[in-house]
């Protein structure tokens, strides 16, 4: 049984068996949660291979191995939230270094950075990472990482990823010998290169591998798609590089931001059915994404999956479907908007987003709220889709009943 290699098998199979073979005491076939902060030693230094549970815990190493073949990776790091990851990613900076990144990037990213990386040194810029003329001219010297995100947070853009990749590696060179040098134990740090960090939250494992289109970095706010039934908050981190990992897996230890195990179990669980939900998040979003088109209420549309989204190209490229995401402005401003999120009966009116269950939001009210007066301020007019994988006739029958209490087109001066 364990003799098979499962990096030869195909997604959803190793979804199920990687790192998660049955284990050996008791054969049970799922991965057991080990609630436990400590282990038995049978002499000073004699153990498993675990001493203590913020270094090591059993669930979240079969976690790790598992998202690690999933998108590709060498080595996988799992932390409390998205955010926790992402701060571990930061913690590579020293002052002075410099950040290009989307000027639609996830909220929480930009507040980490812009409210506490940047006092201590760390500078940022923002361009819209997926227009590449904007990305060779947003590169600077000092650039140490770029960080993006594809399809983004509210808007879907998409950001084409070997693209970006392709322009720093022509800017940079090509990368040669590990990113980070850092002499273990001592206090001197600092990326060799830029790194690209792509936030692959959106699309997931299953729909695009970033490493595969030139990432360095890959991070996940597990809570969403991973997880998939909105029960559980969990970061992870995937990377090919080793002087990377063991600087991570060092501040990982050090500061401590780790999931406990039962909410390993959980987003292990997820993970099995991961191809088939996104299989379905995708085609329900893709009917639900042709049928506001035609809505007389709704004013423009915005799925990578319609042909005439700007990159759409570039998403057919690097995705295997489309993702369950869809935003979409309607007619009558926010007043309109407000009403028609308020009036959804299978659409739950709630933030996040990649659970089974279909939600509905104003970006503008809710998720988006601090970007208002700054440059990357949403429309009050839009709406944000999480589509889940109900049937989609009651999804769209929902979506038709909320729509009519929005103004129709010329009803509302826009
Ligand atoms: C939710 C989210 C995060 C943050 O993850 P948490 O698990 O909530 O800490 C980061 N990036 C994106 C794109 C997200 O949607």
């Amino acid at each position: 049984m364990s003799n098979i290699d499962w990096s030869k098998t195909q997604f959803e199979t190793r979804a199920i068996h990687d790192g998660q073979e049955p284990e050996e005491q008791t054969g049970a076939v799922i991965v057991p949660i080990y609630q436990t902060s400590t282990y038995a030693q049978t002499g000073v230094g004699e153990h498993k291979g675990f001493e203590y549970a913020r270094t090591d815990n059993p669930t979240r190493t079969a976690l790790q191995t598992s998202i690690a073949s999933l998108e590709g990776g060498e080595w996988g790091l799992a932390y409390g939230s998205g955010m926790a990851a992402i701060q571990n990613i930061l913690y590579m900076l020293v002052p002075g270094d410099h950040v290009l990144m989307s000027d639609d990037a996830y909220g929480g990213t930009f507040r980490l950075i812009d409210k506490i990386f940047a006092r201590y040194g760390i500078e940022y810029s923002m361009v819209d990472l997926s227009d590449l003329d904007q990305v060779r001219e947003g590169l600077r010297d000092d650039t140490k990482m770029v960080i993006t995100e594809s399809p983004t947070n509210p808007y879907l853009k998409i950001v084409d990823i070997a693209g970006v990749s392709n322009l720093m590696r022509e800017r940079y060179g090509e990368p040669t010998g590990e990113a980070l040098a850092w002499e273990a134990g001592t206090r001197d740090f600092q990326l060799t290169r830029p790194v690209l960090l792509v936030d692959n939250t959106f699309a997931s494992p299953y729909l695009q591998t970033p490493l595969a289109h030139g990432a360095d970095l890959v991070v996940h706010s597990a809570t969403k798609y991973l997880g998939g039934h909105s029960d559980v908050v969990l970061g992870l981190v995937i990377g090919n590089d080793p002087s990377i990992q063991r600087f991570m897996k060092f501040h990982q230890n050090a500061a401590g931001a780790v999931p406990g195990p039962f909410d390993c179990w959980l987003v292990l669980r997820g993970l099995k059915t991961l191809g088939i939900r996104m299989r379905e998040h995708s085609a329900n979003a893709m009917r639900i994404a042709e049928w506001l088109k035609q809505d007389p209420a709704v004013k423009e549309v915005y799925y990578p999956g319609l042909p005439d989204h700007h990159n759409h190209e570039v998403a057919a490229r690097q995705m295997r479907a489309f993702s369950g995401m869809v935003s979409f402005s309607v007619h009558g401003g926010w007043e309109s908007a407000s009403r028609v999120v308020a009036a959804t009966k299978v659409f739950t009116l709630a933030e996040s987003l990649g659970g089974v269950e279909s939600l509905i939001e104003h970006p503008g009210q809710m998720t988006h709220l601090s970007t208002a007066g700054s440059k990357a301020e949403v429309g009050d007019d839009l709406i944000r889709l999480s589509v889940g994988i109900e049937h989609i006739d009651d999804l769209i029958a929902d979506l038709e009943q909320a729509l009519e209490v929005a103004s129709p087109a010329g009803a509302v001066a826009d």
